[in-house]
């Protein structure tokens, strides 16, 4: 569903991804965990092109996205995006906050915009809360509407950065619970994130990032039971 080959980004002199091959399939949860600054969020900033890669190949479904005839508002919408930061509208209601790409990116109708935001905010558990302003919610329930808000525009590929990294500890579950079952749907997720024990109990594969490159990777038993690298072994025994 994405490959990427010898995925290279550098800013200026300095070599942020240094040639990175990662294939991720259909249906698969992929975790990517790592030291701050190791690239994770770069990574997942190529695949929709936020950021332009230095060199290297990105495909989504067999299609080289790095193309110039690639369309970047259709590709951003085949390759959804959370982030640490919900960054919804505030004098928005949830609702309409979902509705919005759906109106003026995909042109639908206000009725079947309102209809597919009602679907995707009952699938994270908040169609009752559908006309509160995001200051009437919790910081957990606005990264569900922001996930509502990815998952209406029908995305391939769901790239999720430190989702819940913002939240107090309490109002993580929640919005764990929606990816789980994400996951049970068969979406194609990657997912930068420090929750070490949803990481061993959800992913397919866990990939350890450190300067640029992946030092490790395989099943979440494996890398956190009996890692095979040094720098991962550092890595994991200093979140203890
Ligand atoms: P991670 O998500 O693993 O913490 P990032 O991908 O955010 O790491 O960053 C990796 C490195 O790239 C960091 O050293 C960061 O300072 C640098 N970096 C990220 N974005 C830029 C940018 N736009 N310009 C210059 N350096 C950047
Ligand atoms: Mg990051």
């Amino acid at each position: 569903m994405l490959e990427l080959g010898g995925l290279t980004k550098s800013f200026g002199q300095t070599h942020i991804l240094k040639a990175v091959d990662l294939k991720v399939m259909r249906g698969e949860m992929v975790f990517i965990i790592g030291p701050s600054g190791s690239g994770k969020s770069t990574l997942l900033r190529c695949c929709n092109r936020l950021e332009e890669p230095t060199d290297g190949k990105i495909w989504v479904g067999g299609v080289d996205i790095c193309a110039p005839s690639t369309n970047l508002n259709k590709l951003r919408q085949d390759i959804g995006m959370v982030f640490q930061s919900f960054n919804l509208y505030a004098h928005m209601t949830a609702k309409q906050n979902v509705m919005l790409a759906l109106r003026k990116v995909q042109k639908k109708s206000k009725a079947e915009a309102e209809a597919i935001a009602l679907k995707f905010l009952t699938q994270v558990g908040l169609a009752e809360r559908a006309d509160f302003y995001p200051s009437a919610l919790s910081g957990g329930q606005q990264q569900r509407v922001a996930i509502a808000r990815t998952l209406a525009l029908g995305p391939k590929v769901v790239l999720f950065d430190e989702p819940t990294s913002a939240l107090d500890p309490e109002l993580v579950g929640g919005v764990l619970q929606v990816m789980r079952q994400l996951r049970e749907e068969g979406m194609t997720m990657v997912v930068v994130s420090h929750e070490m024990r949803f990481a061993r109990d959800a992913a397919d594969r866990v990939i350890f990032m450190a300067d640029g490159v992946i030092v490790e990777q395989g099943p979440p038993e494996q890398v956190f039971g009996a890692p095979q690298h040094p720098r991962t072994r550092e890595f994991l025994s200093s979140l203890n």
